[in-house]
């Protein structure tokens, strides 16, 4: 297989996170020629909305996502309708940042106001989901921001996302309609027996497939949420799955996404670039 255009990598700056702040990425990106970020909400409010806007401008970088919005399971109705309207909120952000997609973790079951999980009632948390991704269209559709909901491996069902398979994600495409589409993340789906004709499933309509996270799966995995592998490290077979989104049409960026508490979060953040380069040229 072909060598990925190094064009299209992106980087999640969720990957070099513990090491530096928004601007310090968006320059340490623009030092190393790449030409996508996809920026994490609570680092562009502690840069600022603008500030950011501007900063991203000037580095002659573009987005290739905006992380993110979602989680919509609430225990009650004042609680949904705050979630929901900061959901419209993350929707004008990335409209000022320029992304081309809105990612949506979904949220799993709902938790009380001090974030513990009140509900076994999953099936009532997915409708609550549903429910929500179809109010939020009816705002982003209008503004023109595409939402793309990421499905979580499903070991994150209880406290992140109960949208766990490229299926799930497909089958709410197809109940809610058009400026909703799928983010596709090794780490969640590279497991799943269906998952090549989910992608399948996804590129047979304009636009659906709207972006490509990579990492790697390692064997152990020490931490549930932490501990992601640098591509090249674990077990996915990274062009195998490149090569699905490619047959299904997606052209679209290649975002690194690393959450690496004790390995790639304690290294310099230089170093993690290049790597993230270096990896993504060879083994991607
Ligand atoms: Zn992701």
């Amino acid at each position: 297989m072909r060598e990925p255009d190094p064009n299209l990598l992106s980087i999640n700056t969720a990957t070099v996170r513990a090491q530096w702040q928004l601007p310090e990425i968006i320059a340490g990106c623009a030092r190393r020629g790449i030409r996508m970020i996809s920026p994490w909400r609570d680092q562009v409010a502690a840069t600022g909305l603008k500030e950011s806007v501007q900063r991203i401008k000037d580095a002659g970088l573009a987005l290739s996502g905006y992380c993110r919005g979602g989680m919509f399971p609430a225990i009650d109705g004042k609680t949904r309708r705050a979630a929901l309207d900061d959901n419209k909120r993350t929707v004008d952000e990335a409209l000022a940042l320029g992304a081309p997609c809105l990612v949506l973790v979904v949220g799993g079951l709902p938790k009380d106001e001090r974030g513990r999980v009140a509900s076994k009632d999953l099936i009532g948390a997915r409708a609550m989901v549903r429910d929500g991704i179809g109010e939020l269209l009816e705002y982003a559709r209008p503004s023109g921001m595409p939402l793309a909901i990421e499905p979580l491996h499903p070991m994150y069902a209880a406290d992140r996302a109960c949208v766990n398979t490229m299926s799930h994600a497909n089958d709410l495409c197809d109940e809610l309609g058009g400026g909703l589409g799928i983010a596709v993340d090794v780490y969640h789906v590279w497991w799943d027996p269906q998952l090549e004709r989910e992608i399948e499933r996804a590129g047979g309509h304009s636009g659906r497939l709207m972006a490509y996270h990579l990492c790697d799966w390692l064997v152990p995995t020490k931490d549930l949420l932490l501990d992601r592998g640098m591509m090249g490290d674990g077990v996915v077979d990274l062009p195998r799955i490149r090569g699905w989104m490619e047959a299904a049409g997606y052209r679209g960026p290649h975002e690194v996404e690393i959450f690496s508490a004790n390995d790639w979060w304690k290294r310099d953040p230089d170093e993690v670039l290049a790597t993230c380069v270096e990896r993504h040229r060879s083994v991607c």
